[in-house]
């Protein structure tokens, strides 16, 4: 129990701001419930009254003739389910829209922390079980608000109210027909203990599936190239197959809750009728409370059936909450800084920097280098040698083991991280656009920018010219479900993007590696019109790229082993020479 509690706390805590709503919809289905129980009560009056005339219970109260007893039961009746029928629904709405509201503003809050933990964090990540837990784990939550809560209300108040009943009438005969319900309790608390693991073994299952339908969505180019289409049909269903056999040991166990519940009530039933009957031979209890009495145990003991599927459902509900709420409640490791860069020159400092990836080995050895401010600085090197993780440093996804950069002398720690990714444009190899006009991706740059401003940007990125071409020039819809744009039209984008940006930092991480010669020219021509005056890092292996660097940093496993102009390197006829007789060597045979 202890293990299905916490979850339960949890949630409970974390709808702290919806306590009145909870309260007005519980009340709702408590008092739904007391009108619903009054039929079998309406029906024993009415056999008293038919059976004991002018005896009845009904005529103490004043109402002696028989017919208008009867005629009161009629009135009394429709009062009722009127009161039942409005309760249900607005229990109804409540419940619903609750759960509506929670889950709504549990997938906002969920997305929303999330973004803001640590880029490091998100590199561990399986998006796909990210996915998961914002959608079907949150959804779990949502069905288990709009049916499971007012299910178990509703079998509290019924043995609540029902006991009491009986034990007016006849303890004895209550004390036979409540019977079973510790028995069924018992059994429904130790079905929740051993189902609660099941569960969660299939939340992870399904995030298992989430996971691989992502990263075979994403990868389907690959995937085709291989033809390894019948691999991946069958990876899935491997997958898909474990999740189903998660849901079926859970379902062993679930589905064989009612038909043992179903035991439990007939023992009481049966006792509560020949018990009952037996007290009413003997004129004991009349024959009117002999009725409620059948009718009550039926009742009371049918919808003690449904908590299996009540707790199954709560059980599920409770392994997402789990997952949702471990995930609302990661820690941001990184602690912002409080400075804000104002005028900044850019002059960036890399100081005696080492840094490994958690678990893994040195990625980075006292790497030390300097950008002056409005300078452009490449880095070169082999892949893996840790271009792209600097970068990742100076953009603090990642905070350094041992010693510091610095912007304008501030180490970036200090800085506001908002302030500090403010004051760098990145361009990287991977770009992202969203499913939105050419305009507003371009915009993503500065959501201030006029449309004067944006299409000035795409002008030095020399992408207006393809926008012309597309259907709708720059309101066209581009990126997932929209025109697709080749890698260059992409590229030529993203340096527009950071056009308008007008950060006083340029990165450029391998950003012109993957597109043609054309365009690589058309790129280069822009970046030398933005990188003017702007502090420029590259990152590239294409050696002609950065020929003209002020200076360039040779990176190999993680330490800068040469440094100087172009000319000096080529001089120093050490790696970087190397790197460049090899790519001439390719050009010459061109
Ligand atoms: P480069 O950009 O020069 O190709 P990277 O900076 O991407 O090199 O990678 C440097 C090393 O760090 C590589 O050995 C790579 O495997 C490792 N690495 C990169 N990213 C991660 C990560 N998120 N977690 C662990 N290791 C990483």
């Amino acid at each position: 129990m202890v293990r299905g509690d916490a979850p339960l706390r949890r949630l409970i805590k974390h709808m702290g701001s919806h306590r009145k709503t909870v309260w007005l919809a519980s009340t709702c289905s408590v008092v739904n419930r007391l009108f619903d129980l009054a039929p079998p009560v309406l029906i024993g009056a009415a056999v008293d009254v038919v059976v004991r005339g002018e005896g009845s219970v009904i005529s103490s109260i004043g109402i002696v003739d028989v017919h208008h007893q009867l005629w009161f039961l009629a009135a009394i009746t429709f009062l009722i389910w009127g009161f039942e029928s409005l309760f249900q629904y607005l229990y109804g709405v409540l419940w619903r829209n609750l759960a509506q509201t929670v889950q709504h503003e549990l997938r906002l809050d969920v997305y929303g922390h999330i973004q803001n933990l640590e880029m490091g964090w998100f590199l561990e990540q399986s998006k796909g079980n990210l996915m998961a837990i914002m959608n079907d784990d949150v959804n779990q939550l949502e069905r288990f608000l709009d049916e499971g809560a007012t299910d178990l209300l509703h079998v509290a108040t019924t043995v609540i109210v029902i006991s009491t009943l009986f034990f007016i009438i006849d303890w004895r005969v209550a004390l036979f027909s409540i019977a079973p319900i510790p028995l069924i309790l018992w059994g429904s608390f130790r079905f929740q203990s051993r189902i609660a693991p099941r569960y969660a073994d299939v939340r992870l299952k399904a995030g298992n599936i989430g996971t691989l339908l992502e990263n075979n969505l994403t990868g389907i180019t690959t995937i085709k190239s291989f033809t390894g289409e019948d691999k991946e049909f069958e990876r899935l269903r491997i997958t898909s197959e474990d999740y189903c056999e998660s849901n079926r040991s859970a379902i062993k166990l679930s589905a064989s809750f009612v038909p043992l519940i179903r035991m439990a009530i007939l023992i009481g039933f049966t006792a509560t009728l020949i018990f009952g009957g037996e007290l009413t031979l003997n004129g004991t209890i009349e024959v009117g409370e002999f009725s409620i009495l059948v009718f009550m145990t039926q009742r009371l003991l049918w919808p003690l059936t449904r908590l299996g599927a009540t707790f199954d459902l709560y059980q599920r509900a409770m392994a997402s909450t789990n997952r949702v709420l471990d995930l609302l409640e990661t820690e941001v490791s990184m602690k912002d800084g409080d400075k804000t860069l104002v005028d900044v020159d850019g002059k960036v400092n890399v100081q005696s920097v080492s840094f490994a990836y958690p678990e893994r080995d040195s990625t980075l050895e006292e790497v030390n280098l300097e950008i002056p401010a409005g300078k452009t600085v490449a880095i070169v090197g082999p892949t893996g040698s840790g271009k792209t993780t600097l970068v990742r440093l100076l953009l603090r996804f990642y905070d350094p083991n041992n010693g510091s950069i610095q912007i304008d002398g501030i180490d970036v720690r200090e800085i506001k991280l908002s302030s500090l990714r403010k004051s760098i444009a990145l361009v990287s190899q991977r770009v992202t656009l969203f499913p939105e006009s050419v305009k507003e991706n371009i915009r993503y740059g500065n959501l201030d920018a006029t449309d004067e401003e944006i299409e000035n940007a795409a002008s030095i990125a020399e992408a207006i010219e393809f926008i012309n071409t597309l259907p709708n020039g720059f309101d066209t819809k581009i990126g997932e479900g929209g025109y697709k744009l080749s890698g260059g039209q992409r590229q030529r984008l993203s340096i527009a993007r950071a056009v308008l940006k007008d950060a006083p930092i340029l990165i450029l991480d391998e950003a012109t590696s993957s597109v043609d010669n054309e365009t690589e020219a058309a790129l280069q021509r822009s970046l030398a019109q933005i990188s003017e005056g702007r502090t420029t890092l590259i990152i590239a292996h294409r050696l002609s790229t950065i020929r003209n660097a002020d200076n360039i940093f040779v990176l190999e496993n993680g330490k800068v082993i040469e440094s100087g102009t172009h000319d000096d390197l080529v001089l120093k006829d050490k790696m970087y020479k190397r790197l460049w007789d090899v790519q001439t060597g390719m050009q010459d045979k061109k």
